[in-house]
């Protein structure tokens, strides 16, 4: 089930941008209720709890569900609405897939949290992806850098899992996973 988030949002806001409106949190948060009473997560919906966290740096999202809570990197808004919901709906997959497997270990990204992915209207998510951001003055160890378009991506720590490019996944791949857009590591430290 695909819900149609934006219009919704620009509906309801009296005198705020769409834009404006998606900083807001409350927003995001019924919107996610919405998403969760829509799969029959009724708990989880009573429950779950969205927050931005002003210092995520090149993850785009985190998912807690021992907590029903997902936090969002406020850079993701610099992507565009679409990736904003997209994110949120892989969080929130998370979530799901969880709640669904009890007290089962589940492997973070396995066969459950796809599902739970394929019910919340996300096609296509393969993996977590980080945020290409600007170059800036940085402490960081580890720097990566999209072979397409260039962007820098440093980190304290170094990556743990397959990551590529947001941007030229979206642009080139559909939002799928490419490895030509994979992450290279930067002999410079
Ligand atoms: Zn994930
Ligand atoms: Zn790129």
């Amino acid at each position: 089930m695909q819900l149609d988030f934006f219009p919704k949002l620009q509906s309801n806001v009296a005198g705020k941008t769409a834009a404006e409106a998606l900083h807001d949190a409350a927003q995001l948060q019924v919107y996610a209720r919405r998403l969760l009473a829509n799969v029959e997560c009724r708990t989880l919906a009573s429950r779950v709890e969205v927050r931005w966290n002003a210092r995520m740096r090149s993850t785009a999202g985190m998912a807690y569900p021992s907590k029903a809570l997902v936090t969002l990197n406020p850079r993701l808004l610099a992507f565009g609405r679409g990736e904003l919901d997209r994110t949120l709906k892989h969080e929130l997959a998370h979530l799901v897939a969880h709640e669904r497997a009890g007290r089962r270990r589940i492997a973070a990204h396995g066969k459950e949290w796809r599902k739970a992915c394929a019910d919340l209207g996300l096609v296509d998510e393969t993996r977590c992806h980080n945020l290409a951001l600007p170059k800036r003055v940085v402490t960081r160890r580890h720097f990566y850098e999209c072979p397409n378009c260039r962007t820098e991506l440093p980190r304290v720590r170094p990556l743990q899992r397959k990551s590529a490019c947001l941007a030229c996944c979206r642009a080139h791949a559909g939002g799928r996973y490419d490895e030509r857009f994979k992450f290279v590591k930067l002999s410079r430290s």
